[in-house]
């Protein structure tokens, strides 16, 4: 057994050094390519720094620098198609040339994966941006991939339906973009992951065929399930363009509640007491530490809490739940609230109850604005990993340690270490706040997180993905053989690897 393990190693191994050799070298976009497209495109939707149009180069600046401003591409040419068929011509142009692709949809995305390395051509996917149907009975919407997130929302609301996705970036991210990272965020305890509520995707793949598989079924076993590899694909096996996915029934009666605890230990015992208590009416346990609950406050991310509701409070919880009866989900949350006073051993210090929808949105709004609250504060290094619910809290002072132990824990170096996640799925998001990102940081605590991780046999990516971040770190949540077999599928769909390049695998 050992001997067939340790072979299979060295044979990926080799392969992946033949691979990186034969990697094939990737063309710049030339004016006779700019061109080209504009027999595709219509100038409106060309942005290019080549003559003849000569945009200048900070109409590109918004497509070359992510959302953290830590990754900038060199990008000359940006397209906007408005159709499947158009991103069709282009891809099969570029894949002629050898020109590298970046598809782009909100430019949310937190680990580098939505701008160019060098100067690949940006397709933006911001002009697909029609719902192309939708079934009330089966709750199946079918859209273009650049519908930004919370418009199929709006969308949604007047026939009582939602998607089944909700995230902090809703107002800028795309389904596209959050179908190529699988994004989790906060509704995934309750709806699941979009590897289950999509049903179908539209694909051009990189030498410009269409592949049509934008099924409205909620059963089709029909073979291989093509559309999974798409999700979370983060634009290296081709571009969605479509997106057939189920909306839940929007809840009849929705209420939250953030609690304040005395201590981290609590929130597992508090986890297990709410999925008893709440069972099928819950539908969030969000968790975050004191300290970025504090920079959320300081950066305006909904309304403070009162001073006597969180004095001692080491870290919060927000709970909410959704249900069909309002007086029966009351009566449920209510009485988790009582026993929780109540009891001897209290879990938790308070809880702060929404009573009105504004209130309901503003304790939302400090969860949901803790990511932004981070990237106010300063250079955010970010760590979306999965570890055991009981190391969360262990895996935030252990990096801080570490940064303390190499003389970085100060207000010119790192500011703050920071965690925050979806408790109830596992995910933690380690937020290292920096006055600047700077090497000796990133040395201190690369490989340091990415070894913890491995040692609790983590995730080092549990829902923003790869990027151009951590294809260095892939090996430590994938073994050898899983990742020979992901470059073997990219190599079969894109063999000129023009797709994202630099992204996922290296
Ligand atoms: C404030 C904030 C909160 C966030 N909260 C969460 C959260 O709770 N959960 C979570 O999972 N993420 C979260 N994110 C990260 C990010 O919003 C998600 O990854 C989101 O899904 C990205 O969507 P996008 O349209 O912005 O994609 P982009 O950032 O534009 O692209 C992301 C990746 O997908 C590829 N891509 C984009 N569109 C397509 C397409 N049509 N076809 C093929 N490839 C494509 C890109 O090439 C890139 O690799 C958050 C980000 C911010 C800024």
């Amino acid at each position: 057994m050992f001997a067939s393990r340790h072979v299979v190693r060295r044979v990926a191994l080799r392969q992946t050094r033949r691979w990186a050799h034969t990697q094939p070298k990737l063309q710049s976009v030339t004016a006779d390519d700019v061109a080209h497209f504009s027999k595709i495109l219509p100038a409106t939707s060309i942005l290019s720094t080549l003559p003849p149009l000569s945009t200048a180069a900070s109409e590109l600046s918004p497509f070359n620098n992510d959302w953290m401003n830590k990754y900038h591409g060199n990008s000359t040419t940006v397209l906007r198609p408005r159709t499947t068929q158009e991103v069709s011509e282009i891809v099969k142009h570029c894949n002629e040339r050898g020109i590298g692709i970046v598809p782009q949809g909100g430019n949310t995305g937190l680990v580098g994966g939505s701008v160019p390395i060098q100067d690949e051509l940006v397709l933006s996917l911001g002009n697909m941006n029609k719902v192309r149907s939708f079934d009330p009975v089966s709750g199946i919407l079918v859209a273009d991939a650049g519908c930004i997130l919370e418009s199929l929302s709006e969308y949604l609301a007047p026939h009582r339906h939602i998607v089944p996705l909700d995230l902090g970036a809703k107002g800028s991210c795309q389904i596209g973009g959050n179908v190529s990272t699988n994004a989790g965020g906060l509704r995934l305890l309750r709806y699941g992951s979009l590897h289950g509520s999509v049903l179908g995707l539209e694909v051009v793949l990189p030498d410009g065929t269409i592949l049509d598989q934008l099924t409205t079924l909620r059963k089709d076993n029909t073979g291989y399930d093509l559309k999974q590899l798409f999700i979370g694909a983060e634009g290296t096996l081709g571009i969605v363009t479509g997106v057939s996915i189920l909306a839940a029934p929007a809840p009849q009666s929705t209420n939250n509640v953030v609690l304040a605890l005395p201590k981290f230990d609590n929130v597992l015992p508090l986890f297990v007491e709410a999925k008893k208590q709440l069972s099928e009416i819950l539908s969030a346990f969000e968790f975050f530490d004191r300290e970025v609950y504090e920079l959320a406050v300081k950066h305006g991310q909904g309304r403070a809490l009162n001073e006597e509701d969180i004095e001692g409070a080491e870290c919060f919880v927000l709970v909410e739940t959704s249900g069909g009866k309002r007086e029966h989900d009351e009566e449920k949350l209510n009485g988790l609230l009582e026993s929780l006073m109540e009891s001897e051993t209290p879990l938790i210090n308070t809880g702060v109850l929404s009573q009105s929808p504004s209130q309901f949105a503003s304790l939302w709004a400090i969860r949901e604005g803790l990511t932004e609250a981070v990237s106010k504060e300063g250079k955010a290094y970010k760590y979306d990993i999965s570890v055991p619910l009981a190391k969360f809290k262990e895996v935030v002072d252990a990096t801080r340690e570490r940064l303390r132990s190499k003389g970085l824990l100060h207000a010119d170096a790192v500011k703050h270490v920071v965690g925050y996640g979806h408790v109830g799925d596992g995910n933690l998001h380690l937020n290292v706040v920096a006055a600047n990102y700077t090497p000796e940081i990133e040395a201190a605590l690369e490989p340091f997180v990415y070894e913890l991780v491995a040692s609790y046999r983590g995730s080092i990516s549990a829902e923003h993905g790869i990027g151009a971040m951590k294809t260095h770190a892939l090996h430590y949540s994938k073994g050898d053989v899983s990742i020979e077999w992901m470059r073997r599928i990219k190599t079969l769909f894109d063999p000129r690897g023009i797709m994202n390049p630099g992204k996922v695998l290296e």
